[in-house]
């Protein structure tokens, strides 16, 4: 059929078959289809949505665009998918938290995107270590290690990497159809068996509304196990940041802190062990999800976990010794000092997007895709919600490139924390699971 026909019959509503669709997928990348046809098959997406089986057709056209990974490894291979937050350094600590469980993590995780803060990013704040090796060193360190954390190769739903540049600039990012898509065919490239996401929700999510973040979470849900892999799906609460951290170095001290037991973040530690437990249970290397999370909770407490990290770090090129040493590795800001609040009181709500923004007006993130990021920039020890604030219990510290830019960020953090009374009321961390079909 001609491209053309396929477009049209989806901008009238109509369902598109597992060829039709394979059809613009492949043409997208072998050239026969064009950007222009392709934005228009976006756009005709974003308002006509797709049904299950549509999703689950455009997003294994996308996985098989590329290369897809199988696996001959002694235990499950799994991985998690968060929707993206701030101070959200969960990965960093999940993975190898799993791989001294038992199980095999090939992590390809994303860079920064918007306020959000990526995983990537945090890692390139490592001296030496390899985001972007290629499939043979990604299997190498996933066979040895168990886990290895890397930015998404060239051969990895290359048709992915195409429509979402056409979708970025063509305001159809906002399609659970094509998000969906273009999360999933990433992450069932790796070959998994088992999928877990982190799907956020609050003011500093993508997803703002429980509604919204649940019908993703669904979609998503759906999708994966539609395509043959056991996936299910956490939402949780991203109305604060989730570390006490918010920056690239800042979160790399703050996990390797929480994965030592130097210092862990209570909401931290929740949702890894909730996300980890789940992962365990689903790809049958635990009984069930209780169980899972008490593999997790002794993989953290024995220090098997940060062992793994370490291991890891060295395998992709950075120094052996990083996890005993970091300090002398992580870049560190020329500025460093606390910020306080105006008054004294509790924190009663954060404007958490304002916080992700403050990182990047900092230089801590990207205001266009080809600006430098400045790993040692950000904020740590962030008082969350309920804490008192006073002249001697700062917001924050900021980690800064000048005076100047400390100055303003500390502005931009005070403007983004309500200081009251009394605390708020608690709100809960893990808000939903949802399982297949909403099981
Ligand atoms: N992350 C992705 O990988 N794709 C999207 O479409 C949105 C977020």
């Amino acid at each position: 059929m001609l491209a053309a026909e396929i477009i049209r019959k989806k901008r009238d509503g109509g369902e598109l078959s597992k060829a039709e669709l394979s059809q613009l997928i492949d043409g997208l990348v072998d050239g026969s289809v064009s950007e222009g046809q392709a934005a228009a098959f976006a756009m005709a997406t974003f308002f006509q949505k797709m049904s299950v089986a549509e999703r689950v057709a455009l997003t294994e056209a996308m996985r098989d665009s590329g290369e897809t990974l199988t696996w001959d490894l002694p235990g499950p291979v799994v991985d998690k998918h968060s929707t993206g937050g701030v101070g959200d350094n969960v990965s960093l600590m999940l993975a190898p938290a799993l791989a001294a469980c038992g199980v095999y993590v090939p992590m390809i995780s994303g860079r920064g995107l918007g306020h959000t803060g990526g995983t990537l990013d945090k890692f390139d704040s490592i001296p030496g270590y390899n985001t972007n090796p290629d499939v043979d060193l990604l299997r190498k360190v996933t066979r040895e290690v168990g886990c290895a954390i890397i930015g998404q190769t060239a051969d990895i739903a290359p048709a992915d990497k195409i429509l979402y540049g056409i979708r970025d600039v063509t305001a159809t990012v906002e399609s659970v159809d094509l998000i969906t898509a273009s999360i999933l065919s990433k992450k069932l490239a790796a070959g998994l068996d088992a999928l877990v996401l982190d799907v956020k929700c609050g003011n500093g999510a993508f997803m703002a509304t429980p509604d919204d973040a649940r019908e993703l979470a669904q979609s998503l849900v759906n999708v994966a196990n539609g395509a043959g892999c056991k996936t299910s799906a956490i939402m949780t609460d991203m109305n604060e940041p989730l570390a006490s951290a918010a920056g690239n170095a800042v979160e790399m001290r703050n996990a390797v802190d929480f994965l030592t037991g130097a210092h862990v973040d209570n909401r931290l530690w929740d949702v890894v062990v909730a996300l980890g437990g789940e992962l365990l249970a689903l790809s049958g290397a635990a009984v069930n999800p209780g169980q899972g999370r008490d593999r997790m909770e002794s993989a953290l407490t024995s220090g098997a976990a940060a062992e793994r990290f370490g291991q890891m770090v060295a395998a992709l090129g950075g120094p052996t010794d990083f996890v005993e040493n970091m300090l002398t590795y992580l870049p560190a800001a020329p500025v460093v000092r606390e910020v306080f609040a105006a008054k004294d009181g509790f924190v009663q709500a954060i404007e958490t997007r304002g916080v992700g923004l403050a990182v990047i007006e900092l230089g801590g993130g990207r205001r266009v895709a080809a600006d430098k990021i400045d790993y040692s920039v950000g904020f740590s020890e962030i008082a969350g919600l309920g804490r008192m604030v006073n002249a001697e219990e700062p917001l924050a510290i900021v980690h800064a490139l000048s005076d100047d830019a400390a100055d303003k960020a500390a502005q931009n953090l005070q403007a983004a924390m309500r200081i009251g009374d009394n605390p708020p009321k608690d709100t809960p961390l893990i808000l939903e699971h949802l399982g297949a079909e909403g099981a």
